[in-house]
């Protein structure tokens, strides 16, 4: 369902179609309508998106569907999960190197204590770690704390 509530998340969307269905060919997946919009929600936004931030740009899609539609994205590499320390699940789009159960997203990740935004640091890499004192490593996550640059503005325009 489209709602109309949410004029400003609809009107953009048409432009991306094609690139939202590009991105699912070239990763083997078959076009349905849920999928492409989810995408476009990606692809519009500049910043990590939860489940709940998907239900509520789409207008309250079946959540199971949404929630399979995701994990898919996250097997295929089209989107990785964004850790940013609280207990929000967050999924980013994957950067075109990322393939299925192989993810490149080595990168950190911004949290905004302002506006709770999440964002990809794609230039902060991760340290390649193995083993630490005996320690295998298995995953490692960076996350960096502080105010993004649109509430940097808001701040310093208030002063
Ligand atoms: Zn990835
Ligand atoms: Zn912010
Ligand atoms: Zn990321």
């Amino acid at each position: 369902m489209r709602s109309s509530e949410n004029p400003e998340v609809l009107a953009p969307l048409e432009e991306t179609a094609s690139s939202a269905s590009q991105l699912l060919k070239a990763h083997s997946l078959r076009r349905t309508a849920i999928r492409e919009q989810v995408l476009e929600v990606f692809l519009h936004r500049n910043e990590a998106v939860s489940q709940s931030d998907l239900e509520q740009a789409l207008g309250h899609p079946d959540r199971i569907t949404l929630y399979r539609t995701l994990r898919t994205f996250e097997d295929k590499g089209l989107v990785h999960r964004a850790f940013d320390g609280t207990d929000k699940l967050k999924f980013a789009l994957c950067s075109p190197g990322c393939s299925p159960h192989k993810h490149q997203d080595q990168h950190a990740h911004g949290h905004c204590e302002h506006c709770g935004r999440t964002i990809c640091l794609e230039h902060v890499h991760l340290p390649e770690l193995q083993s630490i004192d005996g320690f295998e490593v298995k995953s490692t996550f960076l996350i960096v704390q502080g105010v993004c640059s649109d509430c940097g503005k808001q701040i310093a325009a208030k002063k």
